[in-house]
């Protein structure tokens, strides 16, 4: 028997129309330099919504192109979320933190036409335009001298400009639910980097999940702070959400240093906020200078992109009763996949240890490991293999790229090392390509890292393999300690004894500064294995401990 129910598409302009047209009041918050927030509300929203659509199809735009975005997390780009998808375009996320090259290479394989480019970032992107020559037009938004842009021999127009006198409303299409909405491309770590194609239905189901209770929450009694970029996997999702659930965003621009942040914090007051576990160390850290801030609005941070300290999420708790939420993911994924947030019912220990794994899937989304022969192994928290996953919300291919082995029959190969409990909770130990394997058995690099970093005098931590003559691999420990340490490598030897088993702890340490990061904020373990390999991570180098 069929269903009597209406064939309605899952579309982002149905969010965004919603959002625009029920959450009228709502508004986006965008932090200015000198401080002040820029203030639009949803209504206005929509109607520049429109005008940029009535805009970017006067500029030749239409079903397919593909319009890129070299943006900050603010007004505008929230606007092109919005209007890019809806019209029945794609809209590219940019990763402004990759090198030319790497921008180069995704911006032609994606085969952007058109590019909204924050003034701020016109010189950057001004190396990058000649060299697509598939780009025709560039949109400046901000104030800034076009000169370097209008070299390149590209269209270049403002924002604002294209903008003035456009209709706030746009006759907005009809769209399947399974046509393209956006793109993202992965780091490419290793390789190139590999497009991710958004389906409005996959962002449509996401952005429900991302509400759910199960997961951040997000209703109309809530503002949003997305500091975890736009062009990071869609902000996790944050600015649909927010849409979705008529929640305010709060936007912080390019003022994502602990002090603008926490000030913004005190400022506007929100309750909801995403950003990668560097940011709250960082924003911890400045806390301890200025014991008065109240960040106190938030009472749930969604944090990922790598392993959540424990001793982080404890601190925020404790301190400001925030609710540190650890959820897994990777651009692939859109990205949530998995989320902890286990039913306060346990006991105290029980809880925290949950509260460290790296959560259970959210409904939609279903995991399994699979081991090095390829068979699926039993959830007894134990077996630990290749996770994989699948579901409406998980990519099944990559974009222009036939033959790729991360796919195994409709489960994506995530890449990532882990097991999975009796109750769903899925606890990741590495990525295929930080693996130690000492003395033929793995040491695990992110339980490692966790638990030197739960040291008081240890800021941050990273672990990576290095060769053994007797061992063939052990870890080195490149360790950033915290402002007033004063700590040796004996005592933090002696400080991992009842956390780790014996033969995981390192022989090998070396005090940096501070950790190399991708262009997501998470460490880079391959500039760390290039530090090693050209001798400056040996234990020369050790600042005399
Ligand atoms: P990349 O790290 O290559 O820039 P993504 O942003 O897509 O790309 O990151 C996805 C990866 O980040 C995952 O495969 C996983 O290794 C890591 N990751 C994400 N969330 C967590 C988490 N909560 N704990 C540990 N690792 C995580």
């Amino acid at each position: 028997m069929k269903s009597t129910m209406q064939e309605y598409s899952l579309t982002i302009g149905a969010i965004a129309r919603h959002g625009t047209t029920v959450h009228t009041r709502r508004q986006v918050r965008t932090r200015r330099p000198d401080g002040t927030m820029r203030v639009a509300t949803f209504a206005q929203l929509g109607e520049r919504t429109a005008q940029l659509a009535n805009a970017l199809r006067a500029l030749g735009a239409g079903t397919d192109t593909v319009v890129a975005t070299f943006m900050w997390n603010n007004q505008e780009h929230v606007e092109a979320y919005c209007a890019v998808p809806a019209m029945g375009a794609v809209l590219h996320t940019l990763n402004i933190r990759l090198a030319t090259e790497q921008l180069v290479y995704i911006a032609n394989h994606a085969g952007d036409e058109i590019a909204i480019v924050d003034a701020s970032l016109a010189g950057q992107f001004s190396e990058i335009a000649p060299h697509v020559p598939t780009l025709h037009t560039i949109i400046v938004t901000g104030d800034t001298d076009l000169s370097c842009l209008i070299r390149t021999g590209k269209r270049v127009v403002r924002y604002d400009d294209i903008l003035d006198g456009q209709p706030t409303m746009y006759d907005w299409p009809d769209i399947d639910e399974r046509n393209a909405a956006a793109m993202c491309y992965t780091s490419g770590t290793t390789g190139n980097p590999k497009g991710v194609v958004y389906s409005h239905r996959s962002t449509y189901l996401h952005t429900m999940a991302i509400c759910a209770k199960g997961a951040l929450e997000v209703g109309p009694e809530d503002s949003v702070l997305p500091i975890v970029p736009m062009f990071h996997a869609n902000a996790w999702g944050l600015i649909y959400a927010a849409l979705m659930a008529g929640a305010d965003l709060v936007l912080p621009d390019r003022f994502l240093q602990a002090e603008p942040l926490v000030e913004l914090i005190e400022r506007e007051r929100p309750t909801i906020a995403g950003a990668v576990p560097t940011v709250w160390n960082d924003v911890v850290q400045y806390l301890e200078e200025r014991p008065d801030a109240d960040i106190s609005s938030l009472r749930l941070v969604g944090c990922g992109g790598s392993a959540v300290p424990v001793h982080l999420m404890r601190t925020l708790h404790d301190k400001y009763g925030i609710y540190l939420v650890q959820a897994w993911g990777m651009t692939e994924t859109s990205p949530l996949a998995t989320i902890s947030k286990p039913a306060p019912i346990l006991d105290d220990s029980q809880y925290w240890q949950r509260r460290a794994s790296q959560g259970r899937p959210a409904c939609g989304v279903e995991v399994r490991i699979v081991d090095s022969d390829g068979t699926v192994v039993g959830h007894d928290g134990e077996a630990v293999g290749e996770i994989q996953v699948r579901g409406p919300w998980i990519t099944g291919g990559y974009l222009d790229l036939e033959a790729d082995n991360s796919f195994d029959s409709g489960w994506l190969s995530t890449g990532d090392i882990g097991s999975i409990d009796a109750d769903g909770y899925v606890t990741l130990t590495d990525r295929a390509k930080d693996v130690i394997k000492s003395g033929g058995e793995w040491i695990s690099s992110v339980q490692l890292e966790l638990a030197i970093a739960s040291h008081p005098d240890v800021f941050e931590a990273a672990v990576i393999a290095v060769p053994d003559d007797r061992w063939q691999e052990r870890p080195l420990a490149a360790v950033v300690l915290g402002h007033a340490a004063d700590v040796t490598i004996a005592e933090l030897q002696d400080f991992l004894r009842d956390k780790v088993a014996r033969w995981w702890i390192p022989e090998r340490w070396a005090f940096v500064d501070q950790l190399p990061r991708t262009s997501t904020g998470k460490c880079d373990k391959k500039c760390l294995r290039e530090w090693h390999s050209r001798g400056q991570l040996t234990p020369a180098d050790l600042t005399g401990r």
